[in-house]
């Protein structure tokens, strides 16, 4: 793995450039997918990052418990997602980027917007061996900041992104655009401090210092957090809205909500993964609750759940 990195002359200058095309044709090898793999970032095969899903969860929501919408989904929007792509973005980048969908009035095809630590950290480990030319280690990647994506058709996109404030990386990389207009938050420190409070939730007897910042603790807290996600996870402190999503929203919240489903007499898997079924089921119990049968799980169905 090469540790050269590659500079800019634009506003995105401190981040090394990757080859987001090549990244993002990744793809599991060996059958691994997502919540598939019961062991600890180290030792997860490649070289898809879908398999660290369970764990991103968890990074992306403590990240909002820190800073109440540090990111946002845009899975909402008129989009058509990759495998292994986050629909979350910062707030100012999101609404750009729904002006511009709207604007030209057709659907965009997203390969990559937000990364997790645990997905950067996965793709630098794998570097070379999964065809990465350049991988930036974590935190120190232009995908982390929330500011960024990569989508198919950027020659018809690049006007319409263009007027909102997006900045078309060049031909160096040309799916990639970065978000520079007003609004914009440097939300890397609290990606660190994000996996630093998990671990030390889930770690009393090992703390780390919450310093926000990467050095060698939080890089070996990070190389052995669970793929799948940590035992004690955010939403046991402030719960998310349960709903159908891209990607499938899964963890213990999810097995939760459908072990009351059962409960219920609502029968569906309990695989902690919120996919169509367990759709079909919350809007079942909604109906017979006399809720709106929205599948969106929130306080009044929770309440209603017991
Ligand atoms: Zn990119």
């Amino acid at each position: 793995m090469s540790d050269t990195v590659i500079s800019t002359s634009n506003q995105t200058s401190e981040y090394p450039v990757e080859r987001c095309d090549e990244i993002n044709l990744g793809k599991p090898r060996s059958g691994v997918i997502r919540g598939s793999f019961n062991g600890i970032l180290k030792d997860a095969p490649g070289c898809s990052t879908a398999i660290v899903n369970g764990l991103s969860q968890q990074l992306i929501h403590q990240m909002n418990l820190i800073v109440p919408d540090a990111l946002v989904s845009f899975d909402d929007l008129n989009v058509d997602l990759g495998d292994a792509a986050y629909a979350y973005l910062q707030p100012a980048a999101q609404k750009a980027l729904q002006s511009a969908i709207q604007d030209r009035g057709v659907k965009m095809v997203v390969n990559s917007a937000y990364r997790t630590i645990a997905q950067q950290l996965l793709l630098y480990n794998w570097g070379s061996g999964c065809g990465f030319s350049l991988v930036a280690p974590p935190g120190k990647s232009n995908h982390q900041s929330g500011l960024a994506i990569d989508i198919e058709d950027y020659d018809g996109w690049r006007p319409y992104l263009e007027a909102y404030g997006w900045h078309w990386l060049g031909d160096i990389d040309p799916p990639h655009f970065d978000y520079v207009g007003g609004g914009r938050q440097d939300i890397r420190g609290t990606a660190m401090l994000a996996i630093q409070k998990l671990w030390n939730n889930n770690h009393p007897n090992q703390k780390i210092d919450e310093d926000r910042g990467y050095g060698p603790q939080t890089e070996s807290a990070l190389k052995n957090s669970p793929a799948m996600g940590f035992e004690i996870a955010p939403w046991d402190e402030k719960p998310r809205l349960l709903k159908l999503s891209r990607p499938m929203m899964e963890g213990s919240d999810v097995t939760k909500l459908q072990e009351a489903l059962n409960k219920a007499g609502i029968v569906v898997g309990t695989d902690g993964e919120f996919g169509p079924a367990t759709d079909k089921a919350v809007k079942e119990f909604q109906r017979q609750k006399g809720l709106e049968p929205d599948g969106i799980v929130g306080p009044k169905t929770r309440q209603k759940l017991g």
